[in-house]
């Protein structure tokens, strides 16, 4: 035995957490035992690296930075300049802990695909679940093992600039594609070779910020809060996601980043979250700006005890934990707990095992063929065709000439939308390019561009009109720039600048059918535009790939299956307006509303056309009546009575006519698309089950179901039934 000993001692100097044999948890444990104070809360602290985008200040740099720091927003995004920095941290701190690199991969990197609004209204979740995880192989490509996406803050006014970055209105929405895009990124296992950690954000409520402003207050009464914000929230902490983000605004007066209710109370003690939370861009000092924190101090301590793990970017934490525990206003438990989250993320990431990154070029690493068809179909899915008077789209054969008009008709750079900053304009192909790509020589194409997107430049009308006047069909591309929409890009007014609106009108007097092609980041108010037009397509902003989906779209190739994630109102001052609202006390034709215009949106949630017709019929349930721990299916028969093979999306929604609280008038539970070749019908089901779609929260999150009448509708059938106790 005696003669084993030397052997025993050298290999118990591989310290346990170096083990990738061992349990997370125990390498956890062992790391935190050796760690210092000074160790631990620079782990609990994220720097930006980039930020002044100089080349030559890279090398001072990466020497200036701690080589224990917890994690980097690496703008970079070059794999060599990561190893070069994991390096650092790995062989020149004490303990060789990675750096957690993270970056706002929002909708995809260098490959584009459209926003999350667009997403949306693909209605097909296991498409972006393929796209944010073609999007997490870029990044792992380009040094990036953490992305700041999904947002998945339900929103209900678009004048908000960040309404482009959530899935719309609906909490079920926002639930779904939340899952969807967190098993994308973060695939079967987080240690993967191209899983990223996903960051649910901005929790919680920030889409409620008031009058659409951003960065304001909300004003969320406990019911929304638990029936529409924390929903999407709690599934995808349950679907895994190993991080959050805490929002700008407060709940009740207490912002999110010193919210100790909705940070501990609810996320780590009722759901059992045990990754962390990183603060938003410079929230915990904002604390001091929202009246909470006298000094940053105070923001620190408010933040640190709220359940924030990790400071973006205020240096705040650094400057102050290790006095406030030295002062015991925190414990080292506390700080134990939260360096344990930070920690228990990278190991699962395989960062500890694997610190470095491939360095394959650019070439190898973005655009592959098949993630741009990805993009396209996505984008494709997501297009909704708003109108098609007299069916003039698909264009028929006998359209020879098209005139090709407006600011987007050969816009690449403003298709890509918000946060996109990996995003080559020249690698977007425009709504030009798509159309010369269908057409070919079949068609005509003459383009003008007629106006720019804002200003007050009419120069280019008489031009446009002229083109118009020459075709059998004007093609007319309008919409919003990259700029009005995402953070910090609210709008007071939904509708399109007055030069835009001016040139479709101008273009009227050559009479001829026109079709109006959109790129927005929210729904727009089209009041003025929606009477003149005869067809309408809602390409949004779809990134590198949206030119020959609509392009197919317009040709008849596609036959178009999106549908609204999000109301259209028709004017701004409509806003808010979305189909879940509550039932309320004076429910009859428009009584309430305003005198000045109708109650109904121009195009409501889930509005969207196709060019073959889905016929429902024989709607039933499996029961009358079910007790409430039973379940109950409701089924019907959808047949594509057209001509043409179509995606129909079935639609599921439930509603509670009477219970002890008022209830939405109706709630999406449920939704399934499928293709059917023309003449095919199928049976679309949907498993009711009561606990979990025909219960409510009381304001303090419980949950109830209660005994009586409930309606299930679906393609404009209602089916009641009774739950009995
Ligand atoms: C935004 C976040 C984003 C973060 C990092 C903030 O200003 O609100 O959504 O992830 O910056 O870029």
């Amino acid at each position: 035995v005696s003669a084993l000993l030397p052997w025993l001692s050298v290999r118990s100097q591989k310290p346990v957490y170096k083990d990738a044999g061992q349990p997370v948890e125990t390498r956890v444990k062992d790391l935190l035992k050796r760690m210092t104070l000074h160790e631990k809360v620079l782990q609990l602290n994220q720097y930006t690296f980039g930020e002044n985008d100089n080349p030559n200040n890279i090398g001072t740099e990466v020497k200036n930075l701690p080589a224990e720091i917890g994690s980097l927003i690496y703008l970079h995004t070059d794999p060599k300049l990561r190893n070069q920095i994991q390096r650092k941290a790995m062989e020149e701190s004490r303990l060789g802990i990675p750096i957690l690199f993270g970056f706002d991969v929002i909708h995809g990197l260098r490959t584009v695909y459209p926003i999350s609004l667009a997403q949306a209204c693909s209605f097909n979740p296991d498409l972006v679940t393929q796209a944010c995880g073609m999007a997490a192989k870029e990044s792992v490509l380009s040094g990036i093992d953490w992305t700041f996406s999904p947002m998945i803050d339900v929103a209900r006014d678009p004048r908000w600039g960040r309404i482009s970055e959530c899935y719309g209105e609906d909490p079920y929405l926002n639930t779904v594609f939340g899952v969807a895009s967190v098993q994308g990124y973060q695939g079967e296992k987080l240690s993967d070779p191209y899983s990223i950690a996903a960051c649910l954000k901005h929790y919680v409520g920030y889409g409620a910020s008031e009058g659409g402003r951003d960065y304001r207050y909300t004003d969320i009464s406990p019911q929304a809060l638990w029936e529409t914000y924390l929903p999407p929230y709690e599934a995808c902490v349950k679907a895994g996601a190993a991080t959050l983000m805490s929002s700008f605004n407060d709940i009740s007066g207490v912002p999110a980043t010193s919210n100790h209710y909705i940070l501990t109370e609810i996320l780590k003690n009722k759901w059992r979250h045990d990754g962390f939370v990183v603060s938003d861009w410079n929230a915990i000092e904002q604390l001091i700006y929202q009246g909470v924190a006298k000094d940053r101090k105070e923001a620190a301590y408010k933040a640190f005890h709220a359940g924030v793990e990790m400071d973006m970017r205020d240096n705040i934490y650094y400057e102050y934990l290790e006095q406030l525990v030295a002062e015991k206003k925190i414990q080292m438990s506390q700080i134990d707990d939260a360096v344990a989250r930070i920690l228990r993320v990278k190991f699962r990431l395989g960062l500890f095992d694997e610190p470095y990154t491939k360095e394959l070029t650019e070439q190898e690493r973005y655009l592959q063929k098949e993630d741009i068809a990805l993009a396209a179909r996505l984008a494709e899915e997501s297009m909704v065709l708003l109108k098609n008077e007299n069916n003039l789209l698909p264009l028929s054969s006998t359209v020879k000439r098209v005139a090709l008009i407006g600011p987007m008709a050969k816009d690449s750079a403003n298709l890509l939308g918000a946060w996109a900053f990996k995003g080559h304009a020249e690698d977007v192909e425009t709504i030009y390019e798509g159309m010369q790509k269908e057409f070919g020589d079949k068609v005509q194409l003459d383009y003008e561009q007629g106006c720019a997107l804002d200003g007050n430049d009419e120069s280019g009308f008489s031009a446009a009109l002229k083109t118009a006047e020459a075709s059998d069909v004007v093609v007319v591309c309008l919409g919003e720039s990259k700029q009005w929409s995402g953070e910090n890009a609210s709008r007071s007014t939904i509708a399109l600048p007055d030069i835009q609106e001016k040139l479709l009108l101008h273009l009227k007097q050559a009479n001829k059918p026109i079709v109006l092609v959109l790129s927005s980041g929210r729904p727009l108010e089209l009041i003025r535009l929606e009477p003149q037009v005869e067809a309408i397509i809602e390409m949004w902003q779809p990134g590198v790939a949206g030119g020959t989906p609509l392009a197919g779209i317009l040709s008849g190739r596609v036959n178009p299956s999106g549908k609204l994630s999000v109301t259209f109102p028709l004017s701004t001052g409509q806003i808010p307006v979305y189909y879940n609202m509550r039932q309320s006390a004076r429910p009859f034709d428009a009584m309430g509303d305003y005198q000045d215009i109708p109650t109904k949106p121009l195009y409501p949630f889930g509005h969207g056309l196709s060019y073959t017709t889905f016929v429902y019929s024989d709607a039933k349930l499996s029961s009358l009546k079910i007790r409430k721990n039973q379940k109950i299916t409701a089924e019907v028969t959808v047949t594509n009575a057209g001509k043409m093979e179509g995606k129909e999306t079935v639609l599921w929604y439930v509603s509670d006519p009477f219970c002890s609280i008022s209830r939405p008038m109706k709630e999406l539970k449920f939704f399934e698309k499928h293709s059917l070749n023309a003449g095919e019908s199928r049976v679309f089901r949907f498993e009711i089950d009561p606990m979990r779609d025909l219960s409510y929260t009381d304001a303090t999150g419980k949950r109830f179901l209660e005994a009586g009448e409930f309606i299930v509708s679906v393609g404009g059938r209602k089916l009641t039934f009774e739950v009995v106790d």
